[in-house]
């Protein structure tokens, strides 16, 4: 009896070894098929050749097997093997840490981000006035910060809030950012208006709300602007990466990602700050990361311990709201500096013993 157990189960270590040999070279197959084809031009998939060769392996099948079995078994061995075909020319992201080793470092202008310098990104949430945007400006520049930001096209959750000034708020950003030698950068939402961004800005935002608006992330691949790249509030790291393959696989290469926040079940925050997304960010890309305390915190209390954790875990730059009178903001009133508050902020995370605790 026991005899006959092992005599079976030889057996079926053979017959194992035996598919494994046959799914094998199935595989080599297919992936000298997939390099013929890639050489005339031709898709990977190819879905009636798949259903002729389902239909032809279900009319040879004799049982034990049900139909929907054999199908399903067969399904997965022929999409292992197209992701086979798949890898060599598509699988590995342009972004990855893979295809390019060694760190990105974007330049705007002479401003360097990825390097190991840490840069800020200071503004106000919108631009209101030409008033308004140079008060915030002055202080930005006493306080040896080289972004300054601020947004003309505000992608608002009501329709009948503030809307931003559009283009002249992009032209009151550019005289403000000149007069005091600041790099400006404001959020682009249009892809027609990506030609806009490149006339007045020095880097061009994609804001959440936008980082799956694919026709505005290729026209952004075209142009020679660096992009920052914010993270979607409901979008994996995965998806956040291939938004940004979008744009380097159009020719621009520039970017910077900016973790935001994403939206949880916790309400005691705007969204939830994924600080880890930074050093998961950092070893999947050659990308620099940043992180933007305002939107994620949502809370002016937390701004500094954000921004510390964001720094200690790898950050790049920190992105934050500031404003000359937050009270009155025409839009994220609740959340940003004013300027005394900004200058703390800053003098704070410039110290040397910055990520020491209180
Ligand atoms: C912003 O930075 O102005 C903004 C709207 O941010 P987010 O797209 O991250 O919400
Ligand atoms: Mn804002």
């Amino acid at each position: 009896m026991n005899n006959q157990l092992d005599n079976l189960r030889d057996e079926l270590d053979d017959v194992n070894i035996k598919l494994l040999e046959l799914i094998n070279e199935r595989g080599r197959l297919v992936k000298e098929l997939g390099d013929i084809k890639k050489a005339q031009g031709m898709k990977a998939y190819d879905p009636e050749r798949e259903r002729d060769m389902l239909n032809h392996i279900i009319d040879q099948h004799e049982g034990p097997f049900e139909y929907a079995t054999i199908e399903h078994i067969f399904k997965q061995i022929f999409k292992a093997a197209k992701e086979l075909q798949e890898e060599d020319y598509h699988k590995t992201l342009l972004v990855s840490r893979e295809k390019k080793p060694n760190d990105t470092i974007v330049s705007i202008g002479d401003v360097h981000v990825g390097n190991s310098e840490t840069q800020f990104v200071m503004g106000p949430c919108s631009v209101e006035s030409y008033e308004q945007v140079d008060q915030v400006a002055q202080s930005v520049k006493n306080q040896g910060v080289n972004l300054l930001r601020g947004g003309a096209f505000k992608p608002r959750t009501s329709p009948y809030d503030f809307q931003g000034l559009g283009e002249e708020g992009l032209k009151i950003l550019r005289d403000v950012g000149d007069k005091h030698g600041l790099k400006v950068v404001s959020e682009i939402t249009h892809p027609q208006d990506i030609a806009l961004g490149e006339h007045y800005l020095d880097m061009i935002q994609i804001g959440a709300r936008n980082m799956q608006n694919f026709d505005l992330l290729k026209e952004a691949g075209k142009v020679d602007v660096p992009i920052i790249l914010k993270r979607g509030m409901a979008a994996t790291i995965n998806e956040f990466l291939n938004a940004a393959e979008y744009i380097v696989s159009q020719g621009n290469a520039n970017i910077i990602l900016c973790e935001r926040g994403i939206r949880t079940y916790e309400t005691a925050t705007r969204n939830t700050l994924d600080i880890t997304a930074v050093p998961v960010l950092k070893r999947e890309t050659h990308l620099p990361v940043m992180v933007d305390v305002t939107h994620s915190t949502g809370r002016r209390d937390l701004l500094l311990p954000a921004a510390k954790a964001s720094l200690a875990i790898g950050a790049d730059g920190v992105m934050a709201e500031v404003h000359p009178d937050p009270a009155v903001a025409l839009s994220d009133s609740q959340q940003q500096m004013d300027i005394p508050t900004f200058e703390s902020f800053i003098q704070q995370l410039k110290q040397p013993n910055v990520l020491a605790h209180d």
